[in-house]
């Protein structure tokens, strides 16, 4: 049990409290002797692709590599452009440029995703494919974003990382797009203890090639199709991802419990805080609970005097990185992702946290408000 008055950003602790389910598994696994794919990566495999509702799940070492398969099944190379969002993880724009393409950003809106209605000026002919992210576990408007895409004939790739156990009317994020990333990275909803990554998709023909690259392009023991890597999960996360997957269900609506009644308090603090909607439909994974904070740095310096451990994601938008300086953006480029990563803070809403901790939180920034 966590303390009320702290709040740790850590989880890790306490999500493997009792293993021995794991333990029993991973034995299993010893005696086999399947030690690269095998029968359960296939378990994975086939019960990931019930719960997510795609036709083929291909499960990878992480999601950088999930999303470089994806890029690399769809044919994106060099001179290729590939839109996505300025405020997202490094993975998802080292991705695109590990494929040899140009990744071409676009803003954030209000609710920290894609700002949809400017993608359309930022394809031309050398798009390849528009790439939105489920930043923080919540996702972009889908809807619009397949129509733009329809409209003018591109690809979607979703980078669904933070998105295990999210929906949009029912339907899992990683779904919407022609094939499709996921992360289980201990910082994601579904943890597996290391590293892990998964594709989906419903097309065949994308599903036998990335079947193959994942396996250095092999058709069998003797023989290789083409020239491939080896981006294969590791069998012991692919039973822990068996376990935890179980539960996920269950830690999202913790999750969601908690930022439900934390955005009831913080409402209260507006226009010093003030939160992304929350739009109908969507359930969200609360990877991330970010708000607008006004004197952010001020407030997270006291909240942290407060053992409540806020963060900020991220301090400097992906156009402004030193590694976008051949991009030519600038100061200005994407006025409301700078605005965002000056202002806004992330506050955990965990599994292992609860309404006490929520009220902690609350009280603690009103209390910095009155004095501030
Ligand atoms: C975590 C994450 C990735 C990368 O996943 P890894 O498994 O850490 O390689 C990519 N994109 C987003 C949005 C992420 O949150």
């Amino acid at each position: 049990m966590i303390k009320y008055n702290s709040v740790p950003y850590n989880y890790l602790p306490y999500e493997f409290e009792n293993t021995s389910k794991i333990f029993l598994r991973w034995k299993k696994l010893i005696r086999s002797t399947d030690f690269t794919l095998g029968k359960f990566v296939s378990e994975f495999e086939n019960t990931f692709s019930k719960y997510i509702g795609a036709k083929y799940c291909i499960a990878t070492n992480n999601g950088t590599d999930a999303l470089i398969l994806c890029l690399k099944s769809l044919g994106v190379k060099k001179g290729d452009e590939v839109i996505t969002v300025c405020n997202t993880f490094y993975a998802t724009v080292g991705a695109i440029v590990a494929v040899g393409a140009k990744p071409v950003f676009v803003d954030a809106d209000d609710r920290f995703q894609i700002k949809y209605d400017e993608i359309l000026k930022k394809i031309n002919k050398k798009t390849k494919v528009i790439l939105p992210v489920h930043w923080g576990g919540a996702s972009p408007k889908m809807d619009k974003i397949i129509k733009i895409a329809k409209k003018n004939k591109i690809h979607i790739v979703e980078d669904a990382c933070m998105g295990i156990g999210a929906k949009i009317k029912n339907k899992s994020p990683g779904t919407f797009g022609i094939i499709n990333a996921f992360s289980m990275h201990p910082l994601k909803s579904l943890n597996v203890m290391g590293d892990g990554g998964m594709v989906c998709t419903n097309n065949k023909k994308l599903y036998d090639w990335c079947l193959k690259y994942r396996n250095h392009g092999m058709i069998n023991r003797d023989k290789i199709d083409f020239w491939g890597v080896n981006m294969r999960i590791q069998p012991l996360q692919a039973i822990v991802a068996l376990n935890q997957l179980k539960k996920l269900d269950s830690v999202i609506k913790k999750r969601n419990l908690n930022a439900k009644y934390l955005d009831n308090l913080l409402k209260k603090l507006y226009p010093n805080v003030i939160l992304p909607k929350r739009l109908k439909d969507y359930k969200e994974t609360f990877a991330l609970y970010m708000g607008i904070f006004k004197k952010r740095d001020k407030l997270i310096k006291f909240l942290i005097s407060k053992k409540i451990e806020c963060k900020i994601h991220y301090p400097i938008p992906l156009h402004l990185q030193k590694a976008s300086k051949k991009l030519n953006y600038h100061v200005g480029s994407m006025p409301n992702a700078e605005f965002q990563a000056k202002n806004l803070m992330t506050i955990p809403v965990h599994q292992f946290l609860s309404k006490k901790h929520m009220s902690y939180i609350y009280n603690q920034i009103k209390y910095f408000y009155e004095k501030n």
